[in-house]
């Protein structure tokens, strides 16, 4: 219970410093298909304990420019909801493309996806939209608010489509370092 307690107020003043614009990253080019194994290694047994299956599908040599540490912080956490939000045996599949300068990350799962009206909101403080069935999921609603001030600062875009009850993707959009 203390270390959970540590754990969410890290997070917690994580999230105001990077507000404050006072947190310090070190950028430097990155080959993004490691950092999504480094990030899938630390949650296959998630996905294992709900037999989802995930599908890494992003090759080698997309190089991005990044802060590593936080982007890893990105990706557990899109990929951890992916997890989350969905049920047993089901699937998410990974992506990496090049789309100009820029390299997109796709995150998709087959899940209990988003209301239309919500889609904007999930990615604001605090906001948890409540699971269908009655469902508890437990979680502080300010993950996607962090993964949206890293991404800010890497001067990329994160955004998301969803249909309720068939499944969401997660979209990165990052500077190639190429
Ligand atoms: P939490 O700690 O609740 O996971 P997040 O900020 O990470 O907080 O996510 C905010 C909300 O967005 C979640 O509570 C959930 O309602 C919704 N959400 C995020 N990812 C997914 C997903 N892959 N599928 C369905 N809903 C999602």
């Amino acid at each position: 219970e203390s270390n959970r307690l540590i754990k969410l107020v890290n997070s917690l003043l994580d999230l105001s410093k990077m507000e404050a614009g006072m947190l310090k990253y070190q950028f430097e080019p990155a080959e993004l298909s490691e950092l999504v194994k480094t990030s899938l290694d630390s949650l296959a047994p998630l996905a294992a304990a709900k037999n989802i299956t995930i599908h890494n599908n992003v090759y080698t040599s997309l190089l991005v420019r990044v802060d590593q540490v936080r982007m890893l912080q990105v990706l557990r956490n899109i990929i951890g909801n992916a997890i989350k939000f969905t049920h047993e045996k089901g699937t998410i599949t990974i992506e990496g493309n090049v789309r100009g300068d820029r390299v997109e990350v796709r995150v998709q799962d087959n899940g209990i996806g988003i209301a239309p009206e919500d889609i904007e909101r999930i990615f604001l403080k605090f906001q948890q939209v409540t699971p269908a069935k009655g469902e508890s999921i437990k979680g502080t609603g300010f993950g996607l608010a962090t993964v949206r001030q890293i991404i800010l600062a890497h001067g990329g875009k994160v955004w998301a489509t969803s249909q309720l009850g068939q499944g969401s993707t997660f979209y990165i959009s990052l500077q190639s370092a190429a």
